[in-house]
C-alpha cells in the first residue's frame, strides 16, 4: 500500500476534509497516475450526501481524472511513465459476458466497478480522483493526445462520454436534426460534440438565459420549453432529443417534437418515475430510451474525437486549498449555477 492525500468525506453530508488514503499496490496490469485534475460531477454530490443510497463511508469522489503515468507493473503494454492519461467511471468489469466481450463494458452484466463508492469484486473499496494518485488497470486506462488542455479535457471522462455514446447510437451527423435539452454540463458537450458530427444542433432550455452560448458553441436555435409556441413551430422537426437534465420533463409535448421513427433519449437521471401518454409513441412509431457512458474503446474514439475537433468543456477550475471551498462548488452544481462544469486542480489537495 502508498498513501496519498485526498478530500475525503466521512460520513454522509459531512464536509470534505484533507486526509491521507490507501491505494493498493502496483499489480502486473496496473498502472499509476499522479493525478494533475479531477472534474466534478453531479453524481459525486448525489453519492456523498447518500441520495442514491448504497453509499460507501469513508468516500472519495471523482471519476473525471486526468494525469500522468508515473508507475507500470510488469505486464502493462499500452502505457509507459510520463504519458499523459485519462480514468473515467469504471475501473473493472468481469470481461467475461456479453457486454464485455461486445467492448461494452459499461454494460457489464456482472456489473461494472465504479471509480468510487463500490467494491472492486475482490472486496476493495474504491476511492476517486479527488486525490494526487491512483493505481488502476490498464484496461480502464485512456490515453490524452499531446496539445490538449488538460483541465478542460477531464469532464470528458464522464459527462463527455454520457452524451457522446448516444449521440454516436442514433447517429448524430450531416442531414440529421438533434434537440438537446437542458444545457447543463452534460448539455454543453452534447452541443459541440453534435455540432462537430456535422447535425443541426437546437437547444430546448427552461429558459432563454443560455442562449448566447448556445449558438457561441455552434446552435442553430434554442427554444424555451416554457413557451407553447415552441411545441407548434418545432413539431415533428427532430430525429432525436437527447434529455440531459435531471428534473421532470414534459414528455407528451416533447414527443411532439419528434419525428417519425425518432427517439427521446434520457441520459439525465430524474429522481421519480416518469409517465406519458402511449400515443405519443405509436402515432409515429417514436421511441424511448436511455443510454449512459460507453465502453471503453468508445470512451478511447470520444476523446481522439474532442482532441481533433478541439472540444473541451467549459470550466471554473477549482483550488482545494482550503476544502471548504469544494463544499461551496458542490452547492453550486446543486443550484445548477456554473457555467459549465468545476474541475479541481489536484495539485492543491
Ligand atoms: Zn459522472
Ligand atoms: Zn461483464
Amino acid at each position: 500500500m502508498t498513501s496519498t492525500p485526498a478530500l475525503v468525506i466521512n460520513t454522509s453530508n459531512a464536509p470534505m476534509v484533507k486526509a491521507n488514503i490507501d491505494r493498493r499496490p502496483v499489480g502486473a496490469k496496473d498502472v499509476r497516475v499522479a493525478i494533475a485534475y479531477s472534474g466534478i460531477c453531479h453524481s459525486d454530490v448525489h453519492q456523498a450526501r447518500s441520495e442514491w443510497g448504497n453509499d460507501i463511508f469513508p468516500m472519495v469522489p471523482g471519476h473525471e481524472i486526468i494525469g500522468h503515468v508515473v508507475e507500470v507493473g510488469a505486464d502493462v503494454t499500452k502505457f509507459k511513465v510520463g504519458d499523459t492519461v485519462g480514468v473515467g467511471v469504471f475501473v473493472n468489469s468481469c470481461r467475461e459476458c456479453d457486454a464485455c466481450k461486445s467492448n461494452l463494458e459499461s454494460y457489464c452484466e456482472r456489473g461494472p466497478v465504479g471509480s468510487y463508492n463500490g467494491y472492486d469484486y475482490n472486496g476493495e473499496v474504491q476511492y476517486g480522483g479527488y486525490s494526487k494518485e491512483i493505481v488502476t488497470d490498464e484496461h480502464f486506462v485512456l490515453r490524452i493526445s499531446d496539445g490538449v488542455d488538460l483541465a478542460e479535457c477531464a469532464p470528458l471522462l464522464c459527462a463527455g462520454i454520457t452524451v457522446y455514446s448516444p449521440l454516436r447510437h442514433w447517429n448524430a451527423g450531416p442531414g440529421k436534426k438533434v434537440a438537446i435539452l437542458g444545457m447543463g454540463g452534460l448539455g454543453h458537450l452534447a452541443v459541440k460534440f453534435a455540432v462537430a458530427m456535422g447535425a443541426e444542433v437546437t437547444v430546448l432550455g427552461h429558459s432563454l438565459a443560455k442562449k448566447a452560448d448556445a449558438i457561441a458553441f455552434g446552435a442553430t436555435d434554442y427554444r424555451s420549453t416554457a413557451d407553447e409556441q415552441t411545441y407548434v413551430d418545432l413539431a415533428k422537426k427532430f430525429d432525436f432529443i437527447l434529455n440531459t437534465t435531471s428534473a421532470d420533463i414534459p414528455i407528451d409535448g416533447l414527443l411532439g417534437l419528434i419525428k417519425f421513427d425518432g427517439a427521446l433519449v434520457f441520459v439525465g437521471l430524474p429522481v421519480e418515475s416518469q409517465s406519458f401518454n402511449v400515443f405519443g409513441v405509436t402515432s409515429q412509431r417514436r421511441s424511448i430510451s436511455g443510454s449512459q457512458v460507453g465502453g471503453q474503446i468508445e470512451v478511447q474514439e470520444m476523446l481522439d474525437f474532442a482532441a481533433e475537433h478541439n472540444i473541451g468543456a467549459s470550466i471554473e477550475l477549482l483550488d482545494a486549498t482550503d476544502p471548504a471551498s469544494i463544499d461551496a462548488a458542490w452547492n453550486r452544481v446543486v443550484d445548477a449555477d456554473v457555467r459549465y462544469r468545476f474541475v479541481i486542480d489536484a495539485s492543491t489537495i
